[in-house]
């Protein structure tokens, strides 16, 4: 069994409750294998907790346990069932939901979603690699999925000396599954959708958008057009914009699918169609701005900021009084209150006046751990503008 070392100063960061360990914070690493799980201990050889051992990441140490308990095939059974009996709590009206969410769920690095009967993994880290048997067992015995496709193309992967890949691990898995969420059917790309195929984290904002939205709405950065779909249901018109070609045909393909013929799908930058819409007066009574990430690293934050206050400011000007905007940001380095900053000042630059109608966050299924900030990243507030 490896053992790691931590300083004094990673003893009190690791009592606060944080599950990560950095390398700058270990004193001694004795024995420990890339990706295996390592004792973690005090300067004395007192037990702290066992984890992942990285070494490559500056995250060096995942938390695993804090009792010395047997770390087996049976231990990660039981997370990944730990993690389904609360997704059969939270989730209600899909069949397509995060089923493991990292270190949320006692399983640092690794992803598992679930598409109805297919599902797709990622492993982020040396340690979650290791396991990926062991998981991909559990998954097979509790669910009989029909496949098991793992979405190793991401780039974090190389910060661990990981390589990218994608391949089938179980089964075949599709070119399209269709799923549902509530009464919307959409067919998702596993193989080579955004994400593992679909931004499930938002589907609860989705379905409260879906009730609130009326007249005509605006979908900007629409992907497969899940906003725009549900909005269509109590909306007279809907247009929806993304600036990505295979996004809008699978859009339009979930149009079809569900027989929504009152939305227009343009493909264009939302910046430029919002400028071109203000100079055409056009008025929009809902608008949805869900842009991707735009402060990746911590060093964006200034110009992710100016992003989102465009953004915002230039839908407010859209938008007619009464007109609802449910706008989001999923980046984790623009906190909650930055994000309520630059709403504060568009809505001043804009001349409007709004109300909260609610401040939300990613969907159940996608669980926010108190002592991991970076569990939480998805900020999705819905205004009214009075004036
Ligand atoms: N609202 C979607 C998810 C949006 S993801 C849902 O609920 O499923 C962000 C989308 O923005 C991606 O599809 C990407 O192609 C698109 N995008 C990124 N930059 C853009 C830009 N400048 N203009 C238009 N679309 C953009």
């Amino acid at each position: 069994m490896g053992r790691l070392t931590v300083s004094s100063k990673g003893l009190a960061w690791f009592q606060k409750g944080h599950p990560w360990i950095f390398r700058d914070d270990l004193e001694e690493v004795k024995d420990a294998l890339p990706g295996a799980v390592v004792f973690l201990e005090t300067q004395k050889g007192r037990f702290l907790a066992q984890g992942f051992y990285s070494d490559r990441s500056k995250i060096a140490f995942r938390l695993l346990s804090r009792s010395p308990e047997k770390i087996d095939a049976l231990f990660w059974k039981g997370r990944v069932q730990e993690a389904h009996r609360y997704r059969q709590r939270v989730v209600a009206g899909t069949n397509a939901y995060r089923l493991i969410y990292g270190e949320s769920d006692g399983i640092p690095s690794l992803i598992v979603d679930r598409y109805g009967d297919h599902l797709v993994v990622q492993s982020l880290s040396q340690g979650a690699e290791n396991i990926l048997d062991m998981i991909v067992a559990a998954l097979l015995e509790l669910f009989r999925p029909l496949s098991i496709l793992l979405r190793n193309d991401l780039s974090v992967r190389g910060l661990e000396g990981l390589p990218q890949e994608k391949k089938i691990l179980h089964g075949e898995a599709p070119p399209r599954v269709e799923v549902f969420e509530e009464d919307i059917r959409y067919r998702v790309d596993l193989w080579g959708g955004q994400k593992t195929g679909s931004y499930l984290d938002q589907r609860e904002n989705r379905l409260r958008a879906g009730r609130l939205l009326q007249g005509r709405v605006l979908d900007a950065f629409c992907y497969q057009g899940l906003f725009a779909l549900h909005a269509a249901r109590r909306s007279s018109q809907v247009v929806a914009i993304d600036s990505s070609q295979d996004a809008l045909s699978q859009a339009r393909e979930n149009a079809r699918l569900n027989s929504l013929d009152q939305i227009d799908f343009i493909k264009e930058n939302v910046f430029d169609f919002l400028k071109a819409q203000t100079e055409a007066r056009e008025r929009y009574d809902g608008i949805i701005l869900d842009p991707p990430a735009f402060a990746k690293s911590k060093g964006d934050v200034a110009g992710a900021t100016r992003g989102y206050g465009e953004l915002n400011q230039r839908a407010l000007r859209l938008l007619n009084p009464g007109g609802i905007l449910v706008t989001a940001s999923c980046s984790y380095n623009i906190l909650e209150e930055t994000f309520m900053d630059i709403i504060r000042k568009s809505a001043r630059d804009s001349g409007s006046e709004l109300r909260i109608i609610g401040r939300e966050t990613q969907s159940a299924d996608h669980p926010i751990l108190l002592s991991f900030p970076e569990s939480y990243y998805l900020k999705c507030v819905f205004l009214q503008k009075l004036t």
